[in-house]
């Protein structure tokens, strides 16, 4: 393979959202850049699949009021899509009915008792106030339980933060970034016009004009250092691209394995203590709706939930209409079981759904979340990596306390706004050591 330039300041492995972040503020920054993906579509888990004319998220589906949003704002994309109305449904033994997000939801579900929803709404008003930081070191169950009495409440508070955070592990889980999640989740969602692959052609139409080099299907396979210093990225194929400095954009276990003795470094022990989150989920285009008026369905029995894409996005060039059902799983995984479930879903909420099937797409094992915020991390991981200068990580197992693609996106900046200022301090240094001599 030939590169025009072979030395960069920024090399970046993967090309999911927390790289092409990573390329774009680097170039902005006037830094030589370069972003080497192993498929041969950007966008990792933030691809969208068209099928038929119908567009399926691999995984992203909705953007928060989070760092994302910021960004992609801050870059100025355009973000065709639209906002999903608030109104819910709740599932619970297998029926539907008013999933309490609102004042007018919560004086209408008959899924609290009068004192539940007294409870439940005191908890929602103090919601939005609350200093997420008191909460790091406490875990979800401890924060529920601590502050909600009423059983059905909790099962309520277990399935929105469930559905918000894509994580099961209530005794894990740090309380204080979920709060955060909740707060973000009040100001609604956004989802993306022909699925996040928009997003994902835009950031990459904008890198490649601002001179970033891209190399697709092609996979690094070692990221090399000397004497405790980045120096370069060896492909598959034997290319090796030399660099200042790399930010591996990918997995935790997949950056231990490209560092030569990783073992001796924080490497290691983000690795060891990332705790995975993975669902099974099928999205279906159906030629029509047949329970127009039900949008959103949270399980609270059941670890599902449901919603009807198209009610805000431009899913379908052929009228469509897109909906998503996903099953979080736990360690417990059975690809038949799962889309049972799943299928069950659709059958209680669309009866008839398979009348109007027009394509679908089921992928029964995916990884939403490589890590989260828990309470037994023993090192926040990033940005850099201490033992070896140059070398930085980023992507949404790299949390500071954000979650999901936010955390993508911030791990990213993060990497870049090191690797700027670390520039400006060894420039300083070299200006100072000539103005002396
Ligand atoms: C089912 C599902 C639903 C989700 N829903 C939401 C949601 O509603 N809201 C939300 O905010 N987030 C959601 N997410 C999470 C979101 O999709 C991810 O947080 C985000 O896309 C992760 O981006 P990333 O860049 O960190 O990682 P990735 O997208 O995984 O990118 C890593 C890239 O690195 C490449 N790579 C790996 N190894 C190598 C190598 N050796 N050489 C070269 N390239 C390599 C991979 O091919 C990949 O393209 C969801 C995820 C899933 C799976």
């Amino acid at each position: 393979m030939t590169i025009p330039t072979t030395n960069f300041d920024i090399a970046i492995v993967g090309g999911g959202v927390a790289g092409l972040t990573a390329a774009l503020y680097a170039a902005q920054a006037g830094k030589r850049t370069i972003l080497i993906e192993k498929q041969e579509r950007l966008g990792g888990r933030a691809m969208t699949n068209k099928k038929q004319g119908h567009y399926f998220n691999l995984g992203g589906h909705a953007l928060f009021h989070g760092d994302a949003l910021a960004t992609f704002r801050d870059l100025k994309l355009s973000l065709k899509g639209g906002k999903p109305a608030i109104e819910a449904h709740g599932l619970w033994k297998g029926q539907i009915s008013t999933m309490p997000v609102g004042v007018k939801s919560l004086l209408t579900t008959s899924l609290l008792t009068v004192k539940g929803k007294m409870e439940f709404a005191k908890w929602f008003t103090k919601l939005g106030k609350i200093q997420t930081d008191n909460y790091n070191h406490l875990s979800v169950r401890e924060w529920v339980e601590g502050n909600v009495n009423d059983p059905m409440a909790r099962h309520i508070l277990y399935s929105l933060i469930r559905s918000s955070t894509y994580v099961m592990a209530p005794d894990l889980q740090a309380a204080g970034p979920v709060i955060q999640q909740l707060q973000r989740a009040l100001n609604g969602v956004m989802y993306m016009d022909r699925g996040w692959a928009s997003i994902i052609e835009e950031m990459r139409q904008r890198a490649a004009a601002l001179g970033v080099q891209f190399i697709a299907k092609q996979k690094v396979v070692a990221i090399e250092h000397q004497e405790g210093r980045v120096q370069q990225i060896r492909c598959e194929d034997g290319t090796v691209i030399e660099a200042n400095n790399v930010i591996a954009a990918i997995p935790p276990a997949a950056a231990y394995q490209l560092v030569p003795q990783a073992e001796a470094t924080a490497l290691r022990i983000w690795k060891e203590q990332a705790i995975e989150m993975t669902t099974a989920t099928l999205d279906v285009a159906l030629r029509k709706v047949p329970q127009q008026k039900i949008n959103i369905v949270y399980g609270i029995d059941q670890t599902v939930f449901l919603s009807n894409h198209s009610q805000a996005a431009h899913l379908s060039d052929e009228g469509a209409q897109v909906i998503s059902v996903i099953k979080y799983q736990g360690k417990e995984k059975d690809a038949d079981q799962d889309l049972r479930d799943l299928e069950q879903l659709l059958d209680t909420v669309h009866p008839g759904w398979r009348n109007e099937l027009a394509a679908k797409q089921f992928l029964p094992n995916m990884t939403v979340s490589h890590d989260f915020v828990h309470l037994q991390r023993q090192s926040k991981p990033g940005p850099v990596v201490p033992e070896i200068t140059g070398l930085y990580v980023a992507g949404e197992w790299v949390s500071h306390g954000e979650m999901l693609v936010d955390a993508a996106t911030a791990s990213a900046k993060r990497a870049v706004a090191h690797i700027l200022s670390h520039t400006e301090t060894e420039n300083k240094v070299i200006h100072e050591h000539r103005s002396i001599v």
